[in-house]
């Protein structure tokens, strides 16, 4: 699932507009914030952005951490699903 690393995110809001999902991407405080209830991750958004704000879940710090201390990350799978 993707996500938004706000301090790259410029609120451009250019990934809100090639969203086809109404209502995934919503601009709060100037950062855009996806919502991945909803979202489909076409990676329209990824690739429009113009600084690389958004990113794939692999690289989100918050799920990273998740794993971390239990050795390799144990039973968590990423079958490179963002
Ligand atoms: S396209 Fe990128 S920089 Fe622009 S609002 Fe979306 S996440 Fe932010
Ligand atoms: S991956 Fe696709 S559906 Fe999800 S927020 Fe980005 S543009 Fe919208």
């Amino acid at each position: 699932m993707p996500w938004v690393k706000e301090d790259l995110c410029k609120g451009c809001a250019i990934c809100l507009k090639v969203c086809p999902v109404e209502g995934a991407i919503e601009m709060k405080d100037k950062k855009a914030y996806i919502h991945n209830d909803i979202c489909t991750r076409c990676g329209k958004c990824m690739d429009v952005c113009p600084t690389n704000a958004i990113r794939p879940n692999s690289e989100n710090p918050a799920l990273r951490g998740f794993g971390r201390g239990s050795g390799h990350g144990g039973h968590r799978h990423n079958h490179g699903e963002w």
